[in-house]
């Protein structure tokens, strides 16, 4: 448990040029709390606000000046709270500041520049990150966004309901269980494997939260808005389940209204306008009181989702956001006094851990035979009836298993039975006294010398040299077949080809040009390294000497290669998959164009917003509550914009699913085609050695080996093939190129052979 007062820290919006000089200053502390001093103008403090005092002096963590950037706010605030999240503990980041004053920015941040990500985006990323790089445990995320309005909870990232009005949402719900736990009816938890599809969410729950806001409800100043991100851990094999909560929150603006006419205690007494943060005052006021027994959660919908955040199980930050400028001074004062009360709550983080129920239940089985054989020893009852031929069984495999165990701890244990411990003592008696006998019978037997080890060795390596050459002659022998299949097929194409245009003898030429070039070695053999390079993934050729393939064996390989069917399934599918990437990099190009209008968009209705309230202050108020024609059609722009998006989005996440598919599938053809390729290559060597024991039965037709799986059947094979001799005369075609390339390969066989110290046999 993680005992721990709610951190507080302070951020100062940038002043703009107009505004006065700042009324401030801060003093930041590296080793203790910081302070941050307002000093109350003595225009001010005479008149308007009457009071003595001119500056008020208040603590924080660390205060966030003017010009701090973003990446240092997440640093110092964010980061932590996440780590601890990811260790299996509830957080909260809560913002709590004027309308204006920076919560947004803060929380999710602004929509213009990169580096004006927030701290929900940013711990996103850091999350999923972290994640990432942890294979130790298996994890899953949820997201989940929520709005409050009006004490009623609404569900932005809802996948059913396209936001128009907030009011047109289904309405979230608090539920309380038997130990007082809250639960959220309605709300949606949407998974998020990775930081892209999480951003996505939050993409599409903000754009849900502006088109859903209209001129008149002012939700995005009077709502507040929960994101939350859900965890959950699991070691492998383990039945414990960790499961955490980060709660980033962006609280309604927290102005109050002035009584006017009454003086003196003005900051204190104003009333917010918004009356979730009454109650969330009155929460924090009672949390922060000694002895106080009832916190009034439940008076608003805020603190009782926020229940835990506040003075229970969770580590909390509150950032308090101030726009100190001459005309806000009352407010900043009233943003920090509050910070410094919440600075008072103390919160006890527990790890969020549950146990399997399933793994429970054995456990609880174990323990009540364990005690049913206890109390079967200390009562003393005898079971009269004999074990049974399957409780002897059972016993054998036991003694078995713990005789093999080679833990000098393992133990065997067969409960508080006597009838089955005295059992396991004949057992284990009787197989000492055979293993013993068996010990006397294997040193009786003869001891080879060492002469005789040294002749079988050199015998046995004679083996293995005798069959390197028998499988390096098989090679040849299959090689002369398929160059031989290969010419004769290329010589029925020519012939076709003649018949058919006997006039173009250009084309004939060139013909013949690309039919050398496929039969050459060295375009063979390139293809081949392709190929084997692509696969490489497999496992090892069988047919390897010393890490590097044979030369037949890989010739070999890239003519069934491009017979067998399946190769142009992989050349379909390494066209389909060509055609998806150029999809999906078009799609994310125009999902990146969609997503920069709605940001357009975004900052266009922001504008306009505060324009009307500028001009609110010099018109009548009714202006403020008619609808804004302007704003209405960019909201209508913008909902289109984003159906698009989703749209788009959709289709890409599909996209990627067949991409990753078509992977897949290719690979399994390739694995394929490599088995099939080993299945054939051993039956080819096999008919060549029965071939060889029979040269007779070689000019019969049947007996030619046939590619399995293959589109060509044997009828190219020539049936007027040489004998083939394993260490005399060379199989020789007649064609000048297969003929060069069987010579070339006889080179190389020949050169194996000189390493290995046979010379040319
Ligand atoms: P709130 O959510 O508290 O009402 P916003 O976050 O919307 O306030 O901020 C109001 C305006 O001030 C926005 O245009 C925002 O971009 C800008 N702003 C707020 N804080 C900062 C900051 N630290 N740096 C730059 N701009 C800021
Ligand atoms: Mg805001």
């Amino acid at each position: 448990m993680v005992k721990e007062t709610i951190r507080v820290y302070a951020r100062v919006k940038p002043l703009g040029r107009r505004q006065q000089t700042a009324v401030y200053s801060v003093d930041n502390d590296a080793t203790a709390l910081s302070s941050l001093e307002i000093t109350m103008p003595r225009e001010l403090a005479d008149g308007f606000v009457n009071n003595k005092r001119e500056s008020y002096k208040f603590k924080f963590q660390k205060i966030f000046d003017q010009e701090e950037k973003q990446d240092v706010v997440f640093d110092s605030i964010a980061k932590p709270v996440a780590e601890c999240v990811l260790a299996g503990y509830n957080g909260t980041i809560f913002a709590y500041g004027q309308t204006g004053s920076g919560k947004t920015f803060t929380i999710t941040g602004g929509a213009e520049r990169y580096s004006d990500r927030g701290i929900i985006p940013r711990t996103l990323s850091y999350v999923f990150n972290k994640l990432q790089k942890d294979s130790s445990k298996v994890y899953t995320t949820h997201v989940s966004y929520l709005e409050i309005y009006n004490e009623c909870g609404y569900d932005l990232l809802d996948p059913r309901h396209e936001a128009s009005r907030l009011e047109d949402l289904p309405k979230v719900t608090i539920m309380e269980d038997a130990d007082q736990n809250i639960h959220l009816k309605n709300l949606s938890l949407q998974q998020a494997s990775n930081e892209e599809e999480a951003l996505n969410l939050l993409f599409l729950g903000d754009t849900n939260r502006m088109i859903a806001e209209t001129p008149m409800n002012q939700a995005s100043s009077r709502s507040h808005c929960i994101f939350t991100i859900h965890i959950s851990s699991k070691e492998p094999g383990s039945a414990t389940i960790r499961r955490s909560k980060l709660h980033l929150v962006d609280l309604a603006g927290s102005e109050r209204v002035a009584k006017t006419g009454v003086g003196g205690h003005l900051l204190t007494e104003a009333k917010y306008i918004n009356l979730s943060l009454h109650y969330l005052e009155q929460v924090i006021i009672a949390l922060a009181e000694k002895n106080r027994s009832h916190i009034p959660y439940r008076n608003s919908m805020m603190t009782s989702v926020l229940r835990d955040s506040l003075g229970g199980n969770c580590m909390t930050t509150m950032i308090a956001t101030l726009s100190i400028d001459k005309r806000n001074i009352e407010e900043s004062i009233s943003t920090c006094r509050f910070a410094q009360r919440v600075a008072l709550i103390k919160n006890e983080a527990v790890l969020n851990e549950e146990i399997d129920p399933r793994l429970m239940i054995v456990q609880l089985q174990k323990e009540i035979q364990e005690l049913k054989d206890e109390l079967a020893l200390v009562t003393g009852k005898q079971r009269t009836s004999e074990l049974s031929q399957e409780e002897l069984l059972q016993l054998d495999e036991l003694i078995e298993t713990y005789l093999e165990d080679n833990d000098p701890d393992s133990t065997l244990d067969v409960g508080a039975d006597t009838r089955k411990i005295k059992y396991c003592f004949i057992r284990v008696k009787q197989l000492m006294k055979h293993s013993n006998m068996s010990d006397k019978q294997l040193l009786s037997q003869h001891i080879p010398e060492e002469k005789d080890i040294n002749k079988e060795a050199a015998e046995e390596e004679l083996i293995k040299l005798k069959e390197l050459l028998q499988q390096r002659d098989n090679e040849i022998n299959i090689l002369v077949n398929m160059l031989k299949k290969e010419r004769k097929k290329s010589q029925d194409a020519l012939f076709q080809l003649n018949a058919a245009s006997a006039g173009s003898a250009a084309l004939e030429q060139s013909l013949l040009l690309n039919l050398e070039e496929s039969q050459s070695p060295s375009c063979c053999l390139q293809e081949a390294k392709d190929f084997s390079s692509s696969v490489c993934s497999l496992p090892s050729l069988p047919r390897q000497t010393e890490g590097k393939m044979s030369l037949g064996y890989q010739e070999a390989f890239e003519l069934f290669k491009r017979n067998h069917a399946d190769n142009i399934t992989i050349d379909d599918n390494k066209q389909l998959l060509k055609q998806r990437f150029a999809e999906a990099k078009c799609l994310g190009e125009k999902l990146n164009e969609v997503r920069n209008k709605i940001n357009h968009l975004k900052g266009e209705i922001t504008q306009r917003r505060i324009q009307r309230a500028a001009l609110a202050i010099s018109s009548p108020p009714e202006e403020l509550n008619t609808l804004d024609p302007v704003e209405e059609k960019l909201r209508t722009q913008m909902e289109e914009e984003k159906k698009c998006y989703k749209t788009m989005f959709d289709r890409l996440k599909g996209l990627k699913i067949e991409t990753e598919h078509l992977q897949l599938l290719m690979d399994k053809c390739k694995t394929k085609l490599q088995k099939d390729f080993e299945v054939w290559w051993s039956q080819e060597a096999v008919n060549l050695q029965t071939q060889q024991e029979k040269p007779e039965t070689l000019s019969s037709p049947n007996t030619a080996p046939v590619y399995p799986q293959l589109i060509e059947s044997s009828q190219h094979l020539s049936t007027d093939r040489t004998p083939p001799n394993s260490s005399t005369s060379i199989p020789l075609t007649g064609d000048n190129q297969a003929d060069a390339d069987i010579l070339a390969f006889i080179k190389a066989r020949q050169n194996i052979l000189q390493k290995k110290g046979l010379g040319n046999k």
